[in-house]
């Protein structure tokens, strides 16, 4: 099966550098401390942020700064087949490097021994959930009020049918030849997540990563967009 098209189009109509359409809504749970919703294409993906709180297991506490715990979770109704509720290898996996790419940004050191809990929920999922989670836990952090260097933005790139494309989508994800999750901070220009799967050259890699950076710059002028637009309502006195 061809993953592209005769006129350079995609399964989906989109351009090779095209992005699916993200939308961003702040502060969408009473009960976190901050929150976050996104829509990526057909992935939906919540994000909730309770703390900075006292770490509760004292042998994980870190005098030197604050501990960011995340769990991601697939809904076991987020794709066709049923996800098998509870923690898996991917899920471990995803929690891992989502947490190190915020700990990168968060002002830990303002809260030792604490701990700053991050929950992503997958609510429907069509490649690229890591991606849109932290991009979404970013935002939910930031609306928590805990003190950040900058937002992390995140976008894959990768390659199908010997193409260098941007934001795989489902087809593209399973039966393309590479995909590149990259997390990326605009403001001190620093990779926190950078993970590789499939095979490409080194000029192919070159290429699909200045593509996933320029795209996590347009993804996090919509993250502070979407949070502007929380803080603008709620001090024009429209909150809910
Ligand atoms: N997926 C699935 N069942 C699973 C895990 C993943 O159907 O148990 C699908 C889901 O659509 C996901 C995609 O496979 O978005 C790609 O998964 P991957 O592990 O590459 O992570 P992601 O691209 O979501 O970050």
């Amino acid at each position: 099966m061809s993953l592209i098209g005769e006129d350079g189009k995609r399964e989906d109509g989109r351009a090779l550098d095209e992005l699916r359409p993200i939308k961003i809504e702040v502060g969408v749970l009473h009960n976190a401390d901050g929150s976050a919703y996104v829509e990526w294409g057909k992935n939906k993906v919540l994000a909730a942020v309770y703390g900075p709180k006292e770490m509760y297991n004292k042998y994980l506490q870190d005098p030197t700064g604050a501990v960011v715990q995340v769990n991601y979770n697939m809904a076991a109704f987020s794709v066709d087949d049923r996800v098998r509720p509870g923690p898996s290898r991917r899920s471990i996996e995803i929690s891992k490097i989502i947490g190190e790419a915020l700990e990168r940004v968060i002002m830990r050191e303002d809260f030792p021994r604490a701990s700053i809990d991050v929950f992503i929920e997958v609510l429907e999922a069509s490649a690229g959930t890591r991606c849109a989670g932290l991009t979404a836990a970013s935002v939910a952090v930031a609306d928590a009020g805990i003190p950040m260097r900058d937002l992390v933005a995140s976008c894959a790139a990768g390659k199908a049918d010997g193409h260098i494309i941007l934001d795989l989508g489902k087809g593209e994800d399973n039966l393309g030849q590479a995909d590149l999750p990259v997390g990326y901070v605009p403001g001190t220009g620093e990779i926190t997540l950078l993970q590789m799967d499939g095979h490409m050259t080194r000029e192919e890699f070159d290429s699909a990563l200045k593509l996933a950076i320029g795209a996590c710059e347009e993804i996090h002028d919509i993250q502070k967009r979407a949070l502007k637009h929380r803080y603008a309502i709620h001090k024009g006195g429209e909150g809910q």
